[in-house]
């Protein structure tokens, strides 16, 4: 009575139940590696069948929690690279916080240099008035 005898040669269960009892039977029992993880309603011959492959929900579900898996491992790498970024940007604003410290200070030193050439100057103009002023003492000396 079977209208396509010839296309389902699985093992035939009338009812969903029947097959997933089935399933747990063959789970429990089973020593092969490869044994039906679930049961399925199959069109072609209106009965339920057992497979050992996971649902297409399964397979996407799964798929999902892999990429999902791999997004976080990402954005695990992108925060890192972010952190590391973050550091090197405090590092050269560090740096160049010295660098304007260092300017400061040779502004600084080049004003006091300035205030000593200026001294210096002063002083040797003062010792040439006063080598002059010896001088005019000395001639009028001789003079008298
Ligand atoms: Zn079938």
């Amino acid at each position: 009575m079977d209208p396509k005898p010839d296309t389902c040669h699985k093992t035939r269960y009338a009812n969903e139940t029947e097959a997933n009892k089935d399933v747990e039977r063959i789970k429990k029992t089973s020593t092969r590696s490869n044994v039906p993880i679930r049961s399925y309603f199959c069109s072609v011959c209106s009965n339920w069948h057992l497979t050992s492959k996971e649902s297409y929900v399964v397979t996407t579900l799964k798929a999902v929690s892999k990429e999902l898996q791999q997004a976080k491992t990402e954005i695990k790498r992108l925060v890192a690279e972010n952190k590391r970024q973050q550091d090197r940007n405090l590092q050269d604003i560090r740096k160049d916080e010295e660098v304007i410290a260092l300017q400061q200070t040779l502004l600084k030193k080049n004003k006091m240099i300035k205030g000593l050439i200026n001294d210096n100057s002063d002083l040797i103009s003062k010792n040439i008035a006063l080598r002059k002023n010896h001088k005019n003492s000395e001639n009028q000396q001789h003079k008298g």
